[in-house]
């Protein structure tokens, strides 16, 4: 199980050290924990942490390092000793309108550089209620299953429906076991029931101390991604546990 913390643009210094501080404290057994503070945050962050809890960036370059003003290079990512980054979550997609392709070839460039990756789909209110849920994750997953460097040691997919993400409205048990498998099924149908079987998918949206338990509990949820719950320390731990 893996469990990300996506502090997104939140937290001042002093704020992002103090969580820091408390998340050394974490009981990480059996739990993968990654965090994900701003990217100018996240070398203070790294030299607070203890091993126990890993980083992450929120978003990288496409393309190496060069022209790209206002980026953050996966490969100065590398260097940094930052192993993780968050790709296509769903802020992403729509605040800077980030597209598939775009977000293929970020996660390839990433890949390329060493770096592991959270990937996010998920779909709107209006794709759910149309009843088109896994046809819009497949299709965010298109470019993506096409890599031949995507591989479930370096990649884990983030499930996010975008109406549960910082709403308070999380998925039923049911509604997230149902898409969690369905994307499985797909990922064994393009690429191999051997990667899909090993593939970690975690849910996001609304995940809070009240509700994790029973999703922890579903076969195919192997983790959460977490927002608003990974500011406050203590529901952030009662999360890891219910992983354990
Ligand atoms: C997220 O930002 O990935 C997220 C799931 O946010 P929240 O937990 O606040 O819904």
């Amino acid at each position: 199980m893996i469990v990300g913390g996506n502090w997104k643009c939140n937290l001042t210094r002093a704020k992002a050290l103090e969580l820091a501080e408390q998340l050394n404290e974490l009981d990480t057994t059996d739990v993968e924990v990654v965090v994900a503070p701003v990217a100018l945050h996240v070398p203070l962050v790294q030299a607070k942490l203890k091993r126990a809890v890993s980083l992450a960036a929120q978003n990288c370059g496409f393309a190496g390092n060069g022209a790209y003003t206002g980026e953050v290079s996966a490969e100065q990512l590398v260097a940094l000793e930052v192993p993780w980054v968050i790709i296509g979550h769903s802020e992403r997609r729509t605040h800077f309108r980030e597209d598939d392709d775009l977000l293929a070839a970020k996660l390839d460039d990433a890949l390329k550089a060493g770096l592991r990756v959270i990937f996010c789909v998920g779909e709107s209110h209006a794709e759910r209620a149309a009843g088109q849920t896994v046809e819009v994750c497949v299709r965010q997953l298109a470019g993506v299953l096409r890599l031949p460097r995507f591989t479930p040691a370096r990649v884990v997919l983030a499930y996010e429906p975008v109406w549960a993400i910082g709403t308070g409205l999380v998925a039923t048990p049911a509604q997230a076991q149902q898409t969690h498998a369905a994307l499985r099924a797909h990922v064994a149908r393009e690429r191999s029931a051997e990667v899909a079987a090993r593939l970690r998918i975690q849910y996001g949206g609304s995940v809070s101390a009240a509700n994790c338990a029973e999703l922890a509990a579903l076969p195919d949820v192997d983790g959460f991604l977490v927002g608003g719950a990974s500011l406050r320390a203590a529901e952030f731990a009662t999360i890891v546990r219910s992983c354990a």
